[in-house]
């Protein structure tokens, strides 16, 4: 049976992994919606590789350019934010939720108010409205799958057990590029230095927010909103070869762990086919050539990333979506060498310190203090530029 599918942000890096996946069982998949935000060119190779019913670009003013790319191809078009949102509520079996940063917030709520499957990239937007995301898979019956490559190990290590009788839930990190770096280092790197992964090879925003180890903050968030055992119960432990992607202990002391290449296709395909399970291409696990594994304490001085993230995670609210917008205007600020590298945990610091309103009821409210964090890092950055 061919299940149908669509894929939000489908020029990425997750993106194209999901459809280097599909593409190996054309026969299993139709593809029903591809979405990007500017790569008309890539966009249009995909939509016409994997026959896809819609295509659609995120900037309104390039649909005449993705017109003309798939003029003759039978093949839907569509532009702006709105289209993602009513794309996203389309009759399919599977959702991939990748495109990057809140601009995926509203477009996977939509898929998650609809009740089917949805394979959850988009860690930021569970970062920012994770409540309103959580209630909305109450409400609809869908089933949230975490492709996240520590969350969807713990989901795995998860499996035929009960939340309550879980003690501990451990997040694996890499420790980024900089994991030995003295902070005098780090405030001499550059954007090229910082995206280069040790391990993972990622887009450029998280693998920025890898070399601050935001990303393990963001991810504690979203560990929090996935398997709720409370945050003090949620640790995190650096382990630079990227072999184990997270570990889950129950109530007798019985630890469970997934391992696998750091390969993104692995925890993709796991969401692809389940409750089954899938061939991939990927390397398989060869622990006589890794040879040892090791393990340290996370430094939150050097990485003040994962405190500010722990700290908002606590205060609760709109802290999150705060610390959330701050980071991505500081990181693409770095990115495109306006600030420096320790500028953006400084930046995130200081918007959240501005913050105070009461907590949002509402996707509005969390959008209202996304917009109003990122209104206050933009000045932030502009100061510091200056
Ligand atoms: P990427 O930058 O490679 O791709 C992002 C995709 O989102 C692209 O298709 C882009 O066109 C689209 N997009 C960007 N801005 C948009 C906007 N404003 N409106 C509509 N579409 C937009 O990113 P990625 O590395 O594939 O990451 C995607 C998500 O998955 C992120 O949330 C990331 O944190 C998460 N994630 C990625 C990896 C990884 O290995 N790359 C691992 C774990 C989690
Ligand atoms: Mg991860």
């Amino acid at each position: 049976m061919t299940r149908r599918i669509s894929i939000f942000g489908a020029t990425g890096s997750v993106g194209t992994s999901t459809l280097d996946l599909i593409g190996r069982d054309d026969d299993a998949w139709s593809v029903v919606a591809l979405t990007a935000h500017s790569d008309v060119p890539a966009l249009a190779a995909a939509a016409r590789a994997h026959s896809a019913e819609v295509a659609v670009i995120g900037q309104e003013a390039l649909y005449a350019d993705l017109k003309e790319a798939l003029s003759g191809s039978g093949i839907e078009v569509e532009a702006g934010a709105e289209a993602l949102v009513d794309v996203a509520r389309l009759d399919v079996d599977w959702t991939m939720a990748a495109i990057v940063g809140t601009a995926g917030l509203e477009p996977t709520l939509a898929a998650l108010e609809r009740g089917n499957s949805v394979a959850l990239a988009n860690k930021e937007s569970l970062v920012s409205a994770g409540g309103l995301m959580m209630e909305a898979v109450r409400a609809s019956g869908a089933t949230l799958l975490p492709v996240d490559s520590e969350h969807n190990a713990i989901f795995q290590c998860l499996a035929g057990s009960r939340l309550e009788d879980v003690r501990r839930i451990t997040l694996t990190a890499s420790g980024g590029p900089f994991r030995e770096f003295t902070r005098d280092q780090m405030a001499a790197v550059t954007p090229a230095q910082a995206v280069k992964h040790p391990n993972w090879s990622m887009g450029a925003k998280i693998s920025i927010d890898s070399a601050t180890m935001m990303n393990k903050g963001l991810e504690l968030i979203e560990a929090d909103h996935l398997f709720p055992i409370g945050l003090d119960n949620i640790d995190i432990l650096v382990h630079p070869q990227s072999v184990i992607h997270s570990l889950v202990e129950y109530r007798d002391h019985s630890t469970l762990a997934q391992l696998g290449s750091p390969d993104m296709r692995i925890p993709i395909a796991h969401a692809l086919a389940w409750p089954k399970r899938m061939a991939t291409p990927c390397q398989p696990l060869d622990l006589v050539t890794i040879g040892r594994l090791d393990f340290e304490a996370p430094d939150q001085v050097r990485f003040p990333g994962l405190r500010l993230a722990r700290e908002a995670a606590r205060a609760g609210g709109g802290h999150p979506a705060t610390l959330n917008a701050a980071n991505e205007v500081a990181v693409a600020a770095f990115l495109s060498g306006r600030i420096g590298f320790l500028d953006i945990a400084t930046i995130v610091e200081e918007v959240l310190a501005g913050y105070s309103a009461p907590k949002p009821r509402d996707i509005a409210g969390i959008l209202e203090a996304d917009g109003q964090a990122r209104e206050a890092a933009s000045r932030i950055v502009e100061r510091v530029q200056a």
